[in-house]
């Protein structure tokens, strides 16, 4: 038997090694653990002397001695252990601790003066005697506390995982054995040896400290998850709400400028455009960069033609121009296959805030907007590029250059409108198609942004709805006399839409539920057109076209009407049967486009 002891020792001393010389989070749990290992070989160190000093047959009283500081040890062990045992599964570890404590030293204080015999036949040896009962029965009681606590801790926190409390439950059951064997065949001499065991155990499925720091570095990811999440919810609703005011600025300063009014009240009508534009920027910003971070943001593919996009992007980035003596040259290769698979809206994004920036960082000059493509298989890389003779990015700052609320040079910068957040999305969006963007700058001659996507190829001719519509806005518009209906149950938001309106000399009605709008329908009341915000109380503009799609012959085109304006949302109105999307604060040309598609027929 002494052979397995010193083999224990051994084992035992190694592990401590081990255990010390690792980094480790500092815990109650690990404080406790130590302890044991402490208690541990001190108690086999005694076990080892107690063997020899009965082998050797020394003097009686100091091997009664031996014996007793060997009972000692046995209980110091069960002592830690169980008050590890109920540290983990109980808040009230340190009360509980002090009590086990105090169990300890009366328990010990009693062993030492019960009495204690012991047997040597030349073979055979063990000790016995009241003090060991009686050490035997403290083991007991604190292993039966252990098993409490842990059916206790389980029929509370039922939520908690049963797997976690398997370890702890066999080793308490197999200290509870180790006390009944021991007692029955006295000269197996096993304690030291089981408990090493135990310990030995404990540090490969819950102590160790790798394992630990796994299991501390994902309860800290789960926090840090769960904050980011709601630092993003908040974001986002605090946006959606800023979204409704501003979209009674937004319509009423727009309005307003259409008036005849004073130059000095004309001129601050434009700022109020300007500073609630840019305002409305910084919001769907934050609502975008919110959303990619909290995984909301998906990409939605679909057949699209890659021409009709780039012919947009050109329209619209002349149309940014403004007074800027800038010089827009175009390279499109016409080997770009006619329909591609992909997400439409996030590739025209993705350009749209290169070549915006290109307009807003470019004084004099050009800007060449190029596209080529490389075919591979069924995949279109499509490599665009955006060059300007603008003002440049020195070269250490362009790594701050996809940062969110990042703006390089900005005393350069000051007069020019921006939040620093367009490149952080930009490239968030790109990362999720799987694409690059790379940037090459100058500082103070101009930059070049190189974008590569790779989008599916369909071999078929185009078909009308793999065609981006383009509406041509600058249309001359005849809808006098149509009928519209507008649904919203903001009273200002109301006003503002009908405002919107007032040019087309439409017939407009407004009203200020999804019922009301549900009786009128129903009533047999006839619209040409009707917008309709989604979210309303009671019933929601998505509930309310559902009910009256049940009408089969019911075929008014309907558009929804939401602040609800992250990208994507589009395609969710569309997918629950709105014909159109507008978002809110409603943009003059996009409600343009609206009425002429709708109503100029
Ligand atoms: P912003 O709203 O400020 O334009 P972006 O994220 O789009 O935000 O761009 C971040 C910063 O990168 C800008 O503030 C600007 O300093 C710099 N930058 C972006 N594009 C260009 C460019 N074409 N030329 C020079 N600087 C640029």
């Amino acid at each position: 038997m002494i052979n397995v002891i010193i083999l224990s020792l051994i084992y035992m001393i190694l592990i401590t090694l081990i255990y010390f010389s690792k980094d480790k989070i500092e815990n109650l749990d690990n404080k406790i653990y130590k302890r044991i290992i402490v208690i541990n070989i001190i108690g086999l160190i005694i076990d080892i002397i107690q063997f020899l000093s009965i082998k050797n047959e020394l003097d009686e009283q100091l091997i009664y001695l031996f014996a007793k500081f060997f009972l000692l040890y046995v209980n110091a062990w069960t002592f830690a252990f169980s008050y590890y045992v109920i540290s983990k599964n109980t808040k009230h570890s340190t009360a509980l601790g002090r009590l086990l404590f105090t169990i300890l030293v009366v328990t010990a204080i009693i062993g030492f003066i019960l009495p204690v015999k012991y047997f040597y036949n030349g073979t055979e040896m063990y000790t016995y005697g009241k003090a060991i009962d009686f050490a035997y029965i403290v083991g007991n009681i604190y292993l039966g506390i252990c098993l409490f606590s842990i059916v206790l801790d389980y029929a509370i926190n039922k939520n908690k995982n049963l797997k976690q409390y398997i370890p702890l439950f066999i080793f308490v059951i197999g200290g509870i054995l180790e006390i009944v064997v021991q007692k029955t065949n006295p000269s197996l001499i096993i304690v030291s040896s089981v408990e090493t065991f135990i310990t030995i155990l404990m540090y490969f499925f819950i102590e160790n400290p790798d394992m630990k720091m796994i299991e501390q570095l994902n309860i800290a990811r789960d926090q840090a998850d769960k904050a980011n999440q709601a630092k993003s919810d908040f974001l986002s609703s605090m946006s959606h709400e800023i979204r409704t005011p501003l979209n009674a600025i937004v319509g009423f300063s727009e309005a307003l400028q259409e008036e005849e009014l004073p130059e000095k009240a004309r001129e601050e009508v434009k700022d109020i455009v300007m500073a609630s534009n840019s305002l409305l920027e910084i919001v769907n910003g934050i609502l975008d960069i919110s959303k990619i971070e909290s995984g909301k943001i998906e990409i939605v593919n679909s057949e699209y033609n890659f021409r009709d996009i780039y012919d947009n992007l050109v329209a619209l980035t002349k149309g940014r121009l403004g007074e800027k003596p800038l010089e827009i040259r175009t390279s499109y290769d016409e080997s770009i296959p006619k329909v591609l698979y992909g997400d439409h809206t996030r590739v025209k994004q993705i350009i749209l805030n290169i070549l915006t920036n290109a307009v807003k960082y470019t004084k004099e000059g050009y800007i060449d907007f190029r596209v080529t493509s490389l075919v591979k298989d069924d995949i279109c890389r499509l490599i665009i590029s955006v060059e300007d003779s603008g003002i440049g990015i020195k070269q250490e700052n362009i790594n701050k250059l996809f940062s969110r609320f990042e703006r390089l040079d900005i005393d350069k910068n000051i007069t020019i409108e921006g939040t620093g957040l367009g490149l952080a999305i930009t490239k968030k969006l790109i990362e999720l198609m799987q694409g690059t963007i790379v940037v090459q700058s100058v500082y103070g001659k101009g930059s070049k942004f190189t974008i590569a996507i790779d989008q599916r190829i369909i071999h078929k001719e185009i078909v009308e709805d793999a065609k981006v519509e383009v509406v041509d806005s600058s249309k001359n518009v005849d809808v006098s006399g149509k009928k519209v209906l507008i649904v919203d149950d903001n009273k200002i938001n109301l006003k503002v839409a009908s405002r919107l309106l007032e040019s087309y000399n439409l017939n407009i009605e407004t009203l200020d539920s999804g019922a009301s709008c549900l009786d009128k329908i129903n009533s047999g009341n006839i619209y040409d057109l009707i917008l309709m915000d989604d979210m309303m109380p009671g019933m929601s503009g998505v509930e309310t076209l559902h009910k009256l799609k049940e009408n089969t012959s019911f075929n008014i085109p309907i558009v929804a009407l939401t602040a609800n304006a992250i990208s994507g949302m589009k395609e969710k109105y569309l997918s629950e049967g709105f014909n159109d999307y507008l978002a809110k604060p409603i943009d003059k040309e996009e409600l343009k486009k609206i009425i002429i598609k709708y109503l100029n027929k």
